[in-house]
This record gives structure tokens, sequence and C-alpha cells, in this order.
């Protein structure tokens, strides 16, 4: 079936066609680790998981490389600010090492809670400056950079289609409002090395042949993603404040280096999570919400996902925790229904016949098209609610669909009550016959505090969680 994707590149969805056939080459930058990832920056991580899951759906392998941004980066893309890395450490007392373990493994464990396939190849920054070294001089062999007040540029006149990914206009006006540094010739023009640290207390640093210093954040990427996928792969992701500047000077670099264009055939870009403002959460705004908030808020890191998969990767989504409970609620109801199919005798069938076929027919050509996952979503709900499939078709349905949408509905078992919640209940049950009303929702509610929901039934009650 055919795949298209929005590439940003061209402004327009197209149809896929992998370089090699059956593989794809997959980049998608990853976090930036001094503080924890927020649940904005976890929306983006979703989007291209639901993109890798949609590849491997249509038999393609995916090698996926991410990068993990340790080294200190300033806190704004002009090239001025505080050091992001410093900064945690000073909030920390720690080290600037220590930072980057620390919020590294943070990152892992939310990804492994969200249901995120782990990258083929996971690098550090850090652990490739000799790759980013070797690119800047490749470019400065190449006539690309200059020298000035101590830091290594990239001279974006040098390069005819330099901004063609953000469609840049480089007149005199835009020109005006992004020129920020007096070192630089041209105000896109970006630092591959700076040894003229701006920050005294700099600790990251590595001998480079134009003075002790550390890199600039775009090369990194294109350092890695070369290494990783080679001088020309299929697809690159992030969230869409990359494609300005970040994505721009990235594939700058590289096709400064390489001569080879395209380096990457699609940009794939994935909208901000907003805040009820409409403003997009930020690391560096006060209203930012991690995973462990919700965690600590009763919401599953799946209810999270399945809130996610509800809108387009391409559109703003706003946040609230009243639409997290709504996703929540709805995640419950499908985890049901999942465990009343296996109850009923649900079997995996392998070869769906006609009606069944056609669900995952449809459900196929709404990922396929350009990763529609509240479509998808909805043929799901479709699927439970259709009384003419067997419960075994309407079980395979759900875990087949459930390769791509990752909520882990393979996984789903009965909730075991705790003992003390059922004890409570047996309580309210002799209080309903001995007809003691009051003391009947006393304990009601109490059982609603522990988190829990009791109903009576014609055998005495059940117990479902909140
Ligand atoms: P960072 O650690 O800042 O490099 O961000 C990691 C990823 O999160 C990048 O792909 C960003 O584009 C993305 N991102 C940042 N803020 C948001 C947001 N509010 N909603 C969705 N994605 C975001
Ligand atoms: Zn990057």
């Amino acid at each position: 079936m055919e795949l298209t994707l929005f590439n940003t590149l061209t402004r327009s969805k197209e149809r896929f066609n992998s370089l090699t056939p059956l593989h794809v080459g997959m980049y998608t930058c990853g976090p930036t680790v001094y503080n924890f990832m927020h649940i904005g920056n976890l929306r983006s991580f979703l989007f291209e998981d639901v993109l890798r899951r949609t590849l491997m759906l249509n038999d393609y392998k995916v090698e996926h490389v991410m990068n993990i941004t340790d080294v200190g980066h300033l806190t704004s893309d002009a090239d001025d600010g505080e050091d992001k890395m410093l900064k945690g450490a000073k909030r920390e007392q720690k080290t600037v090492w220590e930072i980057a373990e620390f919020y590294t493994h943070a990152f892992v464990a939310d990804c492994q809670r969200l249901n995120l396939l782990a990258p083929t190849v996971l690098c550090k920054a850090t652990d490739h400056i000799t790759e980013q070294i070797n690119m800047i001089r490749a470019l400065e062999k190449k006539g690309f950079t200059y020298v000035h007040g101590g830091n290594v540029y990239f001279d974006t006149s040098k390069l005819p289609d330099y901004g063609k990914l953000a469609r840049l206009q480089l007149n005199a006006e835009t020109k005006a409002r992004v020129d920020q540094d007096e070192n630089k010739k041209h105000p896109h023009d970006f630092v591959l090395w700076f040894t003229k640290s701006k920050f005294q207390d700099q600790e990251m640093k590595w001998p480079s042949p134009w003075g002790v210093g550390y890199p600039g954040w775009h090369i990194e990427c294109s350092a890695m993603a070369t290494k990783y996928l080679g001088e020309q792969f299929d697809i690159h992701c992030g969230g869409i404040d990359h494609i300005p500047v970040h994505h721009t000077n990235e594939i700058a670099q590289t096709e400064g280096v390489t001569g080879k264009k395209p380096w990457v055939k699609y940009w794939m870009h994935g909208e901000f999570l907003v805040i009820s403002s409409g403003e997009k959460m930020a690391k560096s705004g006060e209203n930012f919400v991690i995973l462990q908030t919700l965690i600590d808020r009763g919401i599953d890191p799946l209810d999270y996902r399945y809130f996610c998969l509800g809108t387009h990767y391409r559109n703003p989504l706003m946040f609230s925790f009243e639409a997290l409970e709504g996703a929540k609620n709805a995640r419950r109801r499908l985890n049901e229904k999942v465990l009343e199919f296996k109850k009923e005798g649900a079997q995996i069938i392998d070869r769906l016949e006609r009606k069944a076929f056609g669900y995952l027919d449809n459900f196929t050509s709404d990922v396929n098209d350009d990763l529609n996952t509240p479509k998808a979503l909805a043929i799901v709900w479709d699927v439970v609610k259709d009384d003419e499939l067997t419960v075994s078709e309407k079980y395979s349905l759900l875990l087949k669909m459930d390769a791509v949408l990752g909520l882990k509905l393979d996984h789903v078992m009965e909730e075991k009550v705790p003992a003390a919640v059922v004890r409570l209940a047996h309580e309210r049950l002799k209080a309903r016959v001995a007809r003691d009303w009051i003391k009947s929702d006393e304990l009601r509610a109490e059982i609603d505090a522990m988190g829990w929901i009791v109903g009576d039934t014609k055998e005495g009650f059940e117990l479902k969680k909140k």
C-alpha cells in the first residue's frame, strides 16, 4: 500500500520511496540533557515513534539514530545567553558531566514508560568530538569557514541555497532582525567551534586545530548522522522549532562537506504541545509539565500516549488535565474491552477475512496517509463496537493495530484489587444488606479515595480502577 509523508522541504505530501529497498535510515534530533524533558518534548518523540512503527508496518527495516546533546549550549538560538548545561549544574550543584548523565538516564526511562522503541543507535555529542572536528576541517578546506573573535564560523554566503528548508528570505530586513553577533560576516552565519567561551567557568572543553574549546550546537547532528547513516539518507525529524536554524544549519554543513544534494530526502517536523494561553510548552518557561507529574496525578504515561494519538502530529495540541482525563478514560475502556474479549476466549488469528481484513486495510491507509492517527483511533473503536466480528477477529485486529499505536494492548491484565479495598467492599455489602445506607455511602467514599469505583451486581459487587 502507498505510504505518503509530508515533507517540509517541498511543503507537500509525497509518496515515500526509500533510497534502498525496504530499508530506511532515520535520524531524530534528541534531547538536550540539562533538565527533565517536558511532555511537549515527549510529544515530538512520540510522533517519531509512530512514524517508525508505521514504516515497520510497511515492512521497512528502520535504522534509527538519535543524538544526546550533552555539550553545554546556549539557552537561545543566538550565540549569546546562558550555557544550558552550566545553568543546570549550578542549579543542582553537580558537575556538568553528572547533570548530563542524570538527565540522559531520566530521558531513557521516560521513553520506556511511553513505550517508545529504543533507537538503533543512541549517540552522545561528547563521544563524537573527533568526528565533529574532522567535519569542520573538511568545511575549512572547502572554504566555507572563517575565524573571527576566536571562534570558527560557517560562512552562509558561500552556499547559494542556504536556508532552503525554511525558505528563508535573506534580505536586508531579515538580516537586521537576526543580526546579533558582531563577529559574524553575515547574520545567518553560525559558530562551528568556540574557543572564546563567553562562560568563564566552561567545563566541557577539548583541544582542536583552532584552540581549546567546544563545538557549536549544529555540527554534532551533521557529524553523527553522516557517521551512522551515510552521506545521504531517508528521513530526518524534529520539532518545528528546528526548521529555521538547527536543521537549516545541519543541511548547510553536511551538503557543504559532501556536495551531495539532498542530504536527506524527507524532512518531517512535529507541531507543538501548547498550553491554554496558546504558547508552546518550553523548558525555559515556568509552566512546563514532566511525565512524573502526570504519574503523580494518577495518569499513566500510556494515557498521555493515547492523548497525543488523538491529534495529528502537524496540528498544535492543546494540553489540559481535563483533556488528559478524557484520554485516560478512553484508554481504560479500551483495555476493559480487550480483557472482555480475552475472557470470552479470543484467539489470535493470523489470516483475517473479509470484513476484518477491510478494517485493517482502512487502518493502514489512514496511518499511511501522513500518520493520520486520529482517524486510525476511530477505526479501533469501530472494530470494538462491530457485532458482526467475532471476538477473535476483534482481538487480533486490535493487536495488529497496536503495533503502530503502541498502547501495549497485548499486556492488558486484570488490575489486582488491593486486599484493603476488597475488605471495604465486603463491609459495604454487609451495610447494604442491613439497609444502612449512610454507612454504605461512607464506605463507597473511602473506596473512591483509594482510587477504586465500587458497583452493585446480582452476585454482590464489582470493583473497577478509577
Ligand atoms: P530539546 O531538548 O530542547 O532539544 O527538545 C527536544 C525536542 O522537543 C525537539 O525536537 C524540539 O523541537 C521538541 N519540542 C520542544 N518544545 C516542544 C513543544 N512544546 N511541543 C512539542 N515538541 C517540542
Ligand atoms: Zn539535530
